[in-house]
């Protein structure tokens, strides 16, 4: 949990609770140690809420114990705002980086968060639990009302064998770099998307002959220079949401 300082100086927290006017909400333990404990936050405090589906709420703490407590929603500070219908495939790599691209993704605004296992990625397993709570806590500090869900680790082929043909897909490809991005334009682009990110080894060229093959995928170069995997993760989602996404 991460509190935002704004100019008012109020904490976000994500419920996994309805909110709305009156709306009682108990804070689990980590919470409730985080608020009054971490934040040394008392009786009447004002803290902002979210729950990915309500908007924010501005709510006052009604109770604070040492392991448990209770808000009570005023009134809704921010409607729901949801990101474009974007979603980040990426090969997971060092924890690390892995951490830093999941939290990197939250804060781009990705709907979802997708890792991928690709031939040449060597993590077997990701913990899913942790990614999530990283996810999160990227989004209580952005002030975003929307938490992408991230995925459980799966393979890429597979992924791309149950692919719904109408999502497009930005195939972020090494091989490229140094020609145009070769992204299409917003006029030519409309409807979902997502974006793939390979691991630290690249793709593999039988991969590659796939991808480069999918009538709904379109190869792109993220300029002259190989990046690491983390950062062609935040330059993929700057390129997409200014081209195609809601920076304008
Ligand atoms: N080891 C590989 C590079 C992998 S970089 C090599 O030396 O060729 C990790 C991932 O970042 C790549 O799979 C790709 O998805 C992305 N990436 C990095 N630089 C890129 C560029 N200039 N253009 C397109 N994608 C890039």
């Amino acid at each position: 949990m991460v509190g935002l300082m704004t100019s008012t100086a109020k904490i976000r927290l994500y419920v996994d609770h309805p909110l709305g006017a009156g709306q009682c909400v108990a804070l689990d333990r980590d919470q409730a140690h985080y608020l009054f404990g971490v934040m040394r936050q008392g009786e009447g405090a004002a803290v902002l809420l979210f729950n990915g589906r309500d908007g924010e709420w501005l709510a006052h703490v009604t109770r604070a114990a040492k392991r448990a407590g209770e808000l009570t929603c005023a009134h809704q500070t921010r409607p729901l705002q949801m990101p474009p219908d974007l979603w980040l495939l990426f090969a997971p790599i060092k924890k690390a980086r892995t951490d830093f691209i999941v939290e990197k993704a939250a804060e781009m605004g990705a709907a979802r968060i997708c890792p991928v296992q690709t031939e040449f990625t060597n993590a077997e397993r990701i913990r899913q639990d942790r990614l999530q709570a990283h996810a999160v806590e990227a989004a209580e500090q952005c002030g975003g009302t929307f938490v992408p869900q991230v995925d459980d680790l799966q393979r890429l082929d597979r992924v791309l064998d149950g692919w719904d043909q109408t999502r497009q897909l930005m195939f972020c490809d090494e091989a490229l770099s140094g020609e145009l991005s070769g992204l299409p334009d917003r006029a030519a682009a409309a409807g979902p998307w997502a974006i793939l990110i390979g691991p630290e080894g690249g793709f593999s060229e039988a991969e590659r002959a796939r991808l480069r093959d999918l009538p709904f995928a379109h190869a792109v170069s993220l300029g002259p220079r190989i990046l690491r995997a983390d950062t062609a993760a935040v330059a993929a989602m700057t390129l997409w949401q200014m081209a195609l996404g809601d920076w304008r």
